[in-house]
């Protein structure tokens, strides 16, 4: 990649957009317009990461660590230069079009009766949690109208994978949830479940909110995280299966903390396994964790969903294992 086309690059994606995409918060703004704030970088306590959004440069004074978009790309996911350009390359193309997916389906949310009581069902009755996790609904057969409607060409909605081959939205009947960079779909008609838009689940869910916290909870599902979130565990993260890629992994080991493994009950065991697996591969990097069981055949979501409430769940908590 030349020169010219890397200046491009790092104009396309100004850094304070793509760290606030990827779930930093400025603590505060100082002089020359800078910003300081924890650093996505480290385990950090107090505010040591400066953001000049004029310059398009960022440095910590916690791990001293500095420079560019692509400089940051490259530490925060743990890539090398070429990985990191293509990363942001893809990201400057898919972040707008799926923030204005993402307001669409959220509209839909509340035009569909029946999302909205598949929501209830699944126990998420407060419009907080639907707003706090920036849950939609996709209908189906409307998305790609809309989106061409707005002037996006066909082939940058199959990219994507918002639309199949046939020219379909891929997401139909779905409850959707934004996720960094992706999309999860769970389907409200048991057909085919789960789908995520092609690329990387990418790290926990909500992580930059959670990471300070001395303990956390850990969730296989995204329903599992929104009934505990809504039972006042705001210290609950996500790895959206109970296989964690090589980043959810790293970031739970990135500072000394204790992690609660919620995996669910299930006949088969699998997930009482991924969760006896996860805890040894914490004990061997310092993490403390404590497997919690659940009674037999739940996961967190139908635990609450049948009647549970957060002080029986702070005792099994407090019952946990290692
Ligand atoms: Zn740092």
């Amino acid at each position: 990649m030349s020169r010219k086309a890397l200046d491009e690059l790092k104009q396309q994606v100004p850094l304070l957009d793509y760290v606030q995409a990827h779930d930093w918060q400025p603590a505060r703004r100082i002089a020359g317009g800078r910003l300081m704030g924890l650093c996505p970088l480290h385990s950090d306590h107090k505010p040591s990461f400066l953001l000049d959004p004029n310059k398009n440069l960022f440095y910590c004074y916690g791990c001293g660590r500095g420079g560019d978009v692509i400089r940051f790309a490259e530490l925060y996911h743990q890539v090398r230069f070429p990985q990191a350009v293509a990363l942001l390359r893809e990201w400057c193309g898919l972040a707008p079009l799926l923030d204005q997916v993402i307001d669409f389906y959220r509209i839909q949310l509340f035009r569909h009766r029946d999302a909205v009581s598949y929501l209830q069902d699944r126990g998420l009755r407060s419009s907080e949690v639907i707003e706090q996790m920036r849950i939609g609904y996709a209908p189906g057969r409307c998305l790609r109208a809309w989106l061409t409607q707005l002037g996006y060409p066909a082939s940058a909605l199959q990219q994507a994978g918002l639309v199949n081959r046939e020219g379909n939205d891929a997401f139909t009947h779905r409850i959707v949830f934004p996720l960094a960079g992706n999309l999860y779909g769970r389907s409200i008609r048991g057909s085919t479940p789960h789908l995520f838009l092609p690329g990387s689940k990418g790290g926990l869910y909500g992580w930059e909110q959670v990471r300070r916290y001395p303990e956390v909870i850990l969730v296989e599902g995204l329903f599992d995280y929104a009934v505990l979130w809504q039972a006042g565990f705001h210290n609950v993260t996500c790895s959206m299966g109970n296989h964690l890629n090589a980043r959810q992994f790293q970031q739970l080991c990135d500072a000394t903390r204790t992690v609660y493994l919620v995996f669910d009950s299930d006949a088969n065991q699998s997930g009482q396994q991924a969760a006896q697996w996860m805890s040894r591969r914490l004990w061997a990097q310092g993490v403390t964790a404590r497997r919690v069981s659940l009674p037999d055949a739940h996961d967190p979501n139908s635990f609450f969903v049948q009647g549970g409430d957060a002080h029986q769940f702070q005792r099994l908590l407090e019952a946990a294992h290692p």
